[in-house]
């Protein structure tokens, strides 16, 4: 029989990397410990084996599809399929960075939400009953919900909006940045705000979704780590990132049959209403 999986995605630091440290202690099976930079990635690898622990290494680049189609081939052939998957690769501008907020929503929605949205495309077909998907969010992505104006916000969320028509709310946000008109459209000033916010919705349709599938018992939700002490944030958080990833590695982990939650969003392990 072949071994469980679990993919980590972005995890050669911060808090992708303690997730992977807490699943090589708590996960009964093989760990990945992906990046885009294969130097990185290894090195992350190494530090963990010192710690004894032992995860596997995959590149993945969540923005080149040969990329992710490589690891899709990759475990679909070594192990048949994934159980655990948490998408946790994201960036995000500084706020004083000068770069002109029209390429940062390009950028930012291409990796964090466009990047999650194809690697899911890809695996989660592979996602062996009693799976679980853990989508890495944050709290800026509901306050991006709460800041959109009625109309705006009630589109994102439509109890029958498609992953479809989800892109292109995601692609008008990146055109209206382009010519300077998205506040006047009805999104928030915010481009790492709006990726997230997509992210949220999308985790949503994508448990809408599994309601007509027939694998059992796979559980895919969203998650804000809380305020944490990574490069990201410039070592400015209240969290460790040991402490940032148990939001995620609780729900990576939740035992089979749990029934629950499904497609909501959770921070310090309960359920966030947006
Ligand atoms: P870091 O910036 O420390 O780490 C981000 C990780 O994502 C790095 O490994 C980075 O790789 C990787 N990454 C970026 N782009 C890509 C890509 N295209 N393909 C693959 N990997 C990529 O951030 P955090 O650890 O703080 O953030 C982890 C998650 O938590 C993110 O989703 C973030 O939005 C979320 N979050 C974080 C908060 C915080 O306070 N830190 C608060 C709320 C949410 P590389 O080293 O190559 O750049």
């Amino acid at each position: 029989m072949t071994s469980r999986v679990a993919v980590v995605t972005g995890s050669n630091k911060g808090i992708g990397f303690s997730i992977v440290r807490a699943l090589c202690k708590q996960f009964d099976g093989d760990v990945y410990l992906t990046a885009r930079d294969e130097e990185r990635g290894k090195k992350a690898v190494e530090d963990l084996e010192e710690e004894g622990l032992h995860p596997k290494f995959h590149q993945l680049d969540i923005t080149n599809q040969k990329s992710i189609d490589n690891l899709q081939k990759y475990l679909k052939d070594k192990y048949g399929g994934l159980d655990v998957l948490v998408n946790n690769a994201s960036i995000a501008y500084k706020v004083k960075d000068v770069t002109p907020f029209a390429e940062q929503a390009k950028y930012t929605i291409a990796c964090n939400f466009t990047g999650t949205l194809d690697v899911c495309k890809a695996l989660l077909p592979l996602i062996k009953p009693h799976g679980r998907v853990v989508n890495v969010a944050s709290g800026s992505g509901t306050r991006a919900l709460d800041k959109m104006s009625s109309e705006r916000a009630s589109k994102f969320k439509a109890l029958d909006l498609t992953e479809t028509e989800l892109v292109s709310l995601l692609e008008d946000f990146v055109n209206a940045a382009s010519d300077g008109t998205h506040t006047e459209k009805g999104y928030p000033n915010s481009a790492y705000g709006t990726s997230k916010a997509g992210v949220i919705v999308l985790t949503g349709i994508q448990a809408r979704d599994l309601k007509n599938d027939p694998r059992e018992d796979i559980l895919i939700n969203a998650c804000c780590p809380g305020h944490v002490q990574t490069d990201m944030s410039s070592h400015q958080g209240t969290k460790t990132p040991d402490e940032g990833a148990e939001t995620p590695v609780y729900l990576a982990l939740l035992p089979p049959n749990a029934g629950q939650p499904q497609g909501e969003m959770l921070s310090d392990k309960k359920i966030v209403k947006w």
